[in-house]
């Protein structure tokens, strides 16, 4: 007599995910490990009179999303504060920000969040003036979707001392008007840090992915409150079916944090993280810390086992990369974080560790300088399975397409970034980069076709967390042109790319990502059968259940 079943779930369309078995009724779960997926006979005869019983009623039943790419501290701040996702115009965003204002009269920094690059106009690049017509006495903060650039009125900018402008880096920018004094846009996190560091968090949310520091004084209540946030946001994923999370924010305090929740009440989603390299850091850091960090947090529930870098910043603001000018800016092309013969350093240690890399590059030119950083590794130290990756990849040059393949690399993209998807206008994106590249924008297709592996996410906060969003945007994307290439990938491709493979980015490809016996209680329930319904209606189908490692995270009312 084998093992009892805790959970049978049966009279489901399960997509297991294994090539070699692909589709079931029934699925067996005892404790946080499958017991056997079958048909519906086979597995009704494993369960006795303790065992719970769920009737799927035909819906779709599958591994849990793995989220590749996101930040929960920041999403899970975010949670509370101002969205302005798809608004438009300045009565609009007037409108909303002062009722959150007259909302919320106790916090200190009023914080909006997705505001698109042109949420005025097309024309119209926003500055502290406009935020003053609407909010004048309170300091006020508007972030872009991509976090790269936010918005400040006068006296958010006067009191975090940046009014009068100061010198915060390469590739960070107070931008300056004809005035001598702040426009009000800031670009990048060390711009943007001296006023958000001014809200009821401290800013500590965005450390991990700013600065890859840690806050220097935190009290137990604050720190207590930080972890009630993290506790919310995972939560939220968990009801979007998400049993899987790459957080590509390093910081220990994070990681401490995820540590004390899985040790009390038990994290709902795995979590993975980096260890974050910036340009200041000495190389020593990967042997004395990330190396560290990875035997210290090492378990299937969190670990830390690769290092995130940033070599360029974003296309809107002028700090991707590219291999040549931008469209509307001859003689500029960004500039890198780290110059190539840094960078190429960095990689080879950090393969000599074994330690996987994962490296924001946006424009064409850094990824190149990246894809070249894995050859000089993989010259210097023999070619491993590293499984390194690349964030983004927002443009690719054609040379270079054949290269992710050839080097192992794989191609981490968010098929709710593209310009004209998820509400994102297409302004301005087009223009920056020129209709001569618009062919090896968002080009997941062509990685693929070219056998590189991709690994999908949604960048969270970035963009909205639901999964099977952005699975509905992977499938409907619509060309920029008639002539432009079709991006478009199948049901089967796109959801492989949000579980199967991000398991195997991982190293978890022997555990997890799949349903078959022996492996992880990962799992969601939908409720509807995500192959009857049309393309665009799958970000409406409502997750019914989501189980992670045999415990149930969410079960809708
Ligand atoms: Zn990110």
């Amino acid at each position: 007599m084998g093992q009892a079943a805790d959970i049978i779930i049966h009279n489901a369309r399960i997509l297991t995910m294994d090539e070699a078995s692909p589709v079931a009724q029934a699925i067996a779960i005892a404790g946080n490990r499958i017991l056997a997926v079958g048909d519906d006979a086979e597995i009704q005869a494993l369960g006795t009179s303790a065992t719970r019983i769920v009737d799927a009623a035909g819906a779709t039943v599958m591994p849990g999303f793995n989220e590749a790419h996101m930040h929960i501290f920041g999403g899970s701040v975010g949670l509370g504060e101002l969205s302005l996702f798809q608004l438009k115009g300045f009565d609009a965003l007037k409108a909303k920000v002062r009722d959150y204002a007259a909302k919320n009269p106790e916090l200190p920094l009023l914080v909006a969040q997705s505001a698109d690059y042109t949420i005025l106009s097309e024309e119209e690049r926003v500055t502290r003036h406009h935020l003053d017509r609407i909010i004048p006495d309170r300091p006020f903060l508007m972030f872009s979707p991509d976090h790269h650039t936010a918005w400040a009125n006068t006296i958010a900018l006067e009191k975090a001392g940046i009014l009068h402008g100061r010198d915060v880096g390469v590739g960070n920018e107070i931008v300056m008007g004809d005035d001598g004094l702040a426009t009000g846009e800031l670009r990048e996190s060390n711009a943007i840090r001296p006023v958000s560091g001014m809200s009821a968090t401290g800013g500590r949310e965005g450390l991990g992915v700013g600065t890859g520091g840690d806050p220097n004084h935190v009290t137990p209540e604050e720190r207590a409150g930080d972890i009630e946030v993290i506790k919310r946001g995972l939560a939220y994923c968990a009801s979007h079916g998400i049993t899987s999370l790459q957080n590509m924010d390093g910081s220990l305090y994070q990681l401490e944090m995820l540590q004390e929740i899985e040790d009390t009440t038990g994290l709902p989603v795995r979590v993975r993280m980096p260890y974050h390299m910036k340009n200041f850091m000495p190389l020593s850091d990967l042997q004395e810390k990330a190396a560290v960090w990875r035997e210290r947090f090492d378990s299937d529930k969190l670990r830390c086992d690769f290092v995130k870098m940033f070599m360029d910043g974003v296309t809107e603001g002028e700090t991707a990369v590219f291999v040549d000018d931008y469209s509307h800016k001859p003689g500029w092309k960004g500039e890198p974080l780290f110059s190539a013969e840094h960078f190429n350093r960095v990689a080879v240690e950090a393969d000599r560790l074994g330690l996987p890399i994962a490296v924001h590059a946006i424009g064409d030119g850094a990824v190149r300088m990246v894809l070249d950083g894995y050859d000089a590794a993989q010259q210097e130290n023999g070619r491993s399975d590293r499984r390194n990756r690349i964030e983004h990849i927002e443009v690719v040059h054609p040379d270079d397409v054949a290269r992710f393949a050839a080097t192992g690399t794989i191609a981490s993209m968010q098929p709710t970034h593209p310009p004209g998807s998820a509400g994102l206008p297409l302004e301005p994106y087009l223009t920056y980069i020129g209709r001569e590249r618009w062919p090896h924008a968002f080009a997941w297709k062509a990685l693929k076709d070219a056998g590189a592996t991709v690994v999908f996410s949604t960048d969270w906060p970035v963009s909205p967390l639901p999964p099977l969003s952005c699975i509905r945007d992977a499938m409907t994307r619509k060309p920029w042109a008639d002539d432009m290439p079709d991006h478009r990938l199948t049901l089967e491709e796109t959801l492989t790319a949000y579980t199967r493979t991000g398991a195997w980015v991982e190293f978890m490809e022997d555990r997890k990502g799949m349903l078959k016996p022996g492996y992880l209680v990962d799992v969601v329930i939908l409720s509807a059968d995500i192959h009857s319904v049309s393309h665009e209606a799958i970000a409406d189908i409502p997750v019914r259940m989501t189980i992670c490692d045999g415990r149930i995270t969410h079960e809708a009312a």
